[in-house]
């Protein structure tokens, strides 16, 4: 068999698109939380050049509506749509909105996240409250609400992203870290949860990545974390994106209840 012919063998079922993108997410419709910026933006990007439809969604309108246009403006199919993850009446609205626009949802990213930094001892109850709220409320009634419709299909893939904070704690960052914890513990019950129906529950854990989330960090933070992390560099949106990517398509197919560490090697 000829080295290329390995996608034409049946045993790997998807296209390549002429820019050498893999086409193996065409017609798939993508929930992903928070991504009129940020890493959320990317992973829509990555998804949306592998094919699929994307409901670009954000607590921000603008971004929301700005993100969507220019995805369109690229031929991937998008819809903005608005609401806060931390709502339980506004993601089974967001699901319902989604069923009407596509008629189906395939995947969910549970991106959408916020830090509140402080020391413990200092932090404000507020602070743990709404970290907890948005981080891991928010991934509960977004994968409530998306489970029921996948249910239904027998088929769906949910990554939850999640942090290297969530496996090894910061200092500064309890409230943030436990939220992340939580999100990985949620992820390996719900994937046994939902297994029997043919969802795939998988989390992404970012180490270090240059977004607007880390941007408000002080240089002597950001220079620490790039020397603890192996690689020697921090993270791109696009780097978390790949890994979302494969645990959106087919490749990933036997792969449930995993962390991927997207993290340079940080944690190992
Ligand atoms: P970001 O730039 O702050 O983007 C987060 C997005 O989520 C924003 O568009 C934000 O909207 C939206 N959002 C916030 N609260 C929301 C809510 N209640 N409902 C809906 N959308 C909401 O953050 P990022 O760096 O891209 O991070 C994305 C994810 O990766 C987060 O879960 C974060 O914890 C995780 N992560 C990031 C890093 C890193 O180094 N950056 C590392 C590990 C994990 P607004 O524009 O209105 O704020």
């Amino acid at each position: 068999m000829a080295e290329n012919d390995i996608f034409n063998s049946g045993l790997i079922q998807f296209e390549q698109k002429p820019g050498g993108i893999m086409n193996n997410l065409e017609n798939k419709v993508a929930w992903i939380t928070g991504s009129g910026r940020g890493i959320g933006k990317a992973i829509a990007q990555e998804l949306g050049c592998r094919g699929a439809r994307l409901v670009i969604h954000d607590i921000d309108r603008e971004s929301a509506e700005k993100t969507a246009a220019s995805f369109n403006e690229k031929g991937y199919p998008s819809i903005a749509l608005v609401s806060d993850v931390s709502d339980k009446a506004e993601a089974i609205e967001t699901v319902d909105r989604i069923k009407k626009e596509f008629g189906s949802l395939d995947i969910l990213v549970n991106n959408a996240g916020i830090t509140r930094d402080n020391l413990l001892v200092r932090m404000k109850e507020d602070d743990w409250d709404l970290v907890m709220q948005i981080n891991l409320k928010g991934t509960f009634l977004c994968t409530q609400a998306s489970a029921k419709l996948m249910m239904k299909q027998r088929s769906g893939r949910i990554i939850n992203i999640v942090s290297v904070v969530g496996v090894m704690g910061n200092p500064g960052q309890s409230n943030y870290a436990a939220s992340k914890a939580g999100m990985i513990g949620f992820t390996k019950s719900s994937a046994k949860e939902l297994s029997a129906r043919g969802i795939t529950v998988n989390a992404v854990a970012p180490g270090y990545i240059e977004t607007e989330m880390t941007a408000v960090l002080p240089e002597n933070v950001r220079s620490a974390f790039i020397e603890a992390t192996p690689l020697k560099r921090g993270g791109t949106p696009a780097d978390v994106a790949k890994a979302v990517a494969f645990f959106a398509g087919p490749e990933s197919a036997f792969i449930t209840g995993q962390v991927l560490h997207v993290d340079g090697g940080m944690v190992m």
